[in-house]
């Protein structure tokens, strides 16, 4: 269980107004239980039909804010749940009913489930709300320092290194301060290609255990934060963010010079393709002196 204050919420009053039926994406709490909204506790006591990633998770959350089930039914249902629970759930909309979804913790569909419920539902015309609240990539965002004006969230970066290299020489050359979630077991590796792919000076933030007793946030450039991570122990949950890549007016030689550089570790291809995007030159152009570098 995540929600990590046992406090019954003693301000919350049921509000006035009976929940309309639809489908209502309910935030919940990325540790602090009492990050939980108004509007939030209005849906869970008012919705006709309780749906969650996780019911013991959510039954734990509504009554640490004596929110009671009242004989409604609660229903277990993610992504991979098939079609016949997703039937179910369309089929409840269908007839009128107003259903509160909750994934384990923070913003449904933010690297969690309910986009195929999500899609569904658009696409049959039902009525669709969110009940906004915590998401642990936006508090990360909100702590950094790092420019806020335009950001990407990347979600998780695949396991299997060269993946993930890839998926990261990707997103080299975009001009947006780059949201990762991690887990603490893999953090190590993911700055340690990240300062292979990304070049070690970018300005980065690690956020870990936001909202909760151990909330710590370390800043620094990607080369210092890889090495002062790997010299302990990280636990718990973790965003990390980049800043992006300072536009550089480019020249021959500072192609010449990135592709050489990129040449060390990566394939003709790759590197071509990570400096055309890091520097902003075609892609073709960089193809060809790499090739040219690579046979000289
Ligand atoms: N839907 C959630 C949201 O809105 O943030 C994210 C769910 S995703 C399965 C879980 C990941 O989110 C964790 O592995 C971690 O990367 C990040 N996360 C969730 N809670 C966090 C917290 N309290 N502090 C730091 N990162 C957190």
């Amino acid at each position: 269980m995540r929600h990590t204050s046992d406090t019954p919420d003693s301000l919350w009053k049921p509000g006035l107004r009976a929940i309309p039926p639809g489908l209502h994406f309910v935030s919940t709490p990325i540790g602090a239980a009492r990050d939980i909204t108004l509007r939030a506790l209005d849906v869970l006591a008012g919705a006709d039909v309780l749906v969650a990633e996780d019911t013991r998770t959510l039954k734990h959350l509504m009554e640490i804010h004596g929110i009671a089930l009242a004989g409604r039914p609660l229903i277990a249902y993610h992504d991979h749940s098939g079609e016949g629970p997703m039937q179910r759930l369309l089929g409840l909309l269908n007839d009128g009913k107003s259903l509160a979804y909750a994934s384990e913790a923070g913003t449904p569909l933010i690297s969690d489930p309910g986009f195929e419920l999500a899609r569904a539902a658009a696409a049959a015309g039902l009525p669709m709300f969110a009940a906004p609240g915590p998401c642990a990539a936006i508090c990360a965002l909100t702590l950094s320092g790092l420019p806020s004006d335009r950001f990407l969230f990347a979600g998780f970066a695949p396991s299997a290194k060269t993946a993930r290299r890839s998926f990261l020489a990707d997103l080299a050359g975009v001009q947006a301060t780059l949201i990762l979630y991690e887990s603490p077991k893999r953090l190590g590796n993911l700055l340690a290609d990240m300062v292979a792919t990304l070049g070690g000076t970018r300005q980065a933030v690690v956020c870990r255990e936001l909202t909760k007793r151990f909330e710590e946030v370390l800043r620094g450039r990607l080369e210092d934060l890889n090495a002062a991570v790997a010299a302990r122990e990280i636990k718990g949950e973790i965003v990390v963010l980049v800043d992006r890549a300072l536009p550089v007016e480019a020249t021959e030689d500072s192609i010449t010079a990135a592709l050489d550089e990129a040449l060390e570790t990566m394939s003709v291809k790759d590197a071509a393709s990570f400096v055309s995007q890091t520097l902003g030159v075609s892609r073709k152009m960089a193809y060809r002196i790499a090739l040219d570098r690579s046979q000289g």
